[in-house]
């Protein structure tokens, strides 16, 4: 780590490409004769949307951003998945447009009228319908989506719209997605009353190729967590959805590309307060927003500590003038000092996928673990040049 931060500088994330592969692995493993769809939005570079691609998981897209990164990464139509939430027209009419190359692609609708929308464009390919089950679950309010009105069609009106996808077009799958973090039993009931419900659903319509039951499966973010019983999670879904003449398919996003990935930021301001020591460094909620848009623990190391080192309550807090912009809050660490390189847990999923230019930083680099730089860092000309007519580079 200490290698990599020196040669690409910091804030960098570093992202393990073998790990990516064994969790890929361990799904496959762990619902073996289900279709497993990396959720893309979690991750999309280049490098790690090519280890899952050979690693024989398909790709669920949640834009035309990411059907366009999943094609160039070699998933075929086939083996890829467009699931549009109240999709923008530019994202239909390129989602359409790369269909006429790739007819085997799926979109998967959360509203009857984006039938309509599509059978405007001419579509008249693969559709799946999202159902809104009316129970969500996950790790935080923002992130529960499975009763949230916003997504998927009403259970009541679902196997209507699937009636009517299916006179259209080729209605392979219904689909639903509980929450993102499912972790412990209250999650897991939840998750189990879903794919019962779609269970349901599935045997109500008939003749499908698939039911989706969504992704969501945590990973434990905190030191102290249990590690997430995949087995566990298949059983029970296997078990909830009952007896159906369809395949079974999943979409976990973070699942796959969490524990792959740390931040290491380099600490560059120790101020000692009455209550902690204020460990700043430069990366922020720029680089990583989890904490400051879900008050999210991440595990933090301080690399150039030994075991010697004397421990402190220490705020762990970046560059940008917001309260939130802070890692850790008086948390037991060893006592920074500056120049120490920090690494932040479990960064890989929803990290860099959510970094922003915010207070004009470029956004971080990123390297594998093997020492590859994956993306360079963002210049300060990348973040201005919208602005001059596109014309840098
Ligand atoms: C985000 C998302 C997922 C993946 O969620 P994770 O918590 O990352 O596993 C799966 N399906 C849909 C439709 C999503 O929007």
């Amino acid at each position: 780590m200490r290698e990599l931060a020196a040669e690409h500088g910091t804030p960098l994330y570093v992202t393990d490409l073998d790990r990516v592969a064994e969790n890929c692995a361990r799904l496959r493993a762990a619902f073996p004769d289900a279709e497993v769809r990396y959720a893309a939005k979690a991750h999309t570079g280049r490098a790690v949307l090519e280890t899952v691609r050979a690693a024989g998981v398909d790709a669920e897209c949640a834009s035309a951003g990411e059907v366009r990164r999943a094609l160039d990464a070699g998933f075929p139509g086939g083996r890829l998945h467009y699931t549009a939430v109240n999709p923008p027209a530019r994202d239909l009419d390129l989602v359409v447009e790369w269909w006429t190359e790739h007819p085997d692609l799926t979109i998967t609708v959360g509203a009857r009228d984006t039938l309509d929308r599509l059978a405007d464009r001419g579509f008249d390919g693969r559709v799946c319908v999202r159902v809104n089950p009316g129970v969500g679950a996950g790790h935080h309010e923002k992130v529960r989506t499975g009763a949230a009105a916003k997504f998927g069609v009403p259970a009541d009106r679902a196997a209507a719209v699937v009636a009517e996808a299916r006179e259209r077009f080729d209605a392979v799958g219904v689909h639903a997605h509980a929450g993102s973090g499912i972790h412990g039993e209250e999650d897991l009931a939840a998750h189990r009353e879903l794919v019962a419900r779609m269970g349901d659903l599935a045997r109500e319509v008939g003749d499908l190729e698939y039911v989706d039951a969504g992704g969501g499966f945590g990973v434990p973010y905190r030191e102290s967590d249990p590690a997430l019983d995949l087995q566990a999670v298949a059983d029970a879904t296997r078990e909830a959805l009952g007896d159906v003449d369809a395949a079974l398919a999943v979409e976990p996003g973070r699942y796959v590309v969490a524990d792959a990935g740390v931040l290491l930021t380099a600490v560059n301001t120790v101020k000692p307060t009455a209550d902690t020591t204020v460990a700043g460094v430069d990366a922020g909620m720029t680089d990583l927003l989890r904490p400051a848009m879900y008050g999210a623990y991440h595990a933090i190391r301080n690399l150039d500590a030994d075991a010697g080192r004397e421990r402190a309550p220490v705020t762990v807090a970046g560059p940008i003038c917001e309260t939130g912009d802070t890692f850790c809050d008086g948390r037991d660490l060893p006592t920074p000092r500056r120049g120490d390189l920090l690494a932040v847990g479990n960064a890989g999923a929803y990290g860099y996928e959510m970094a922003s230019t915010y207070n004009s930083r470029p956004r971080p680099a990123e390297a594998s673990l093997a020492g590859d730089l994956l993306r360079e860092r963002e210049t300060l000309d990348g973040v201005t040049r919208l602005e001059r007519g596109g014309s840098v580079e």
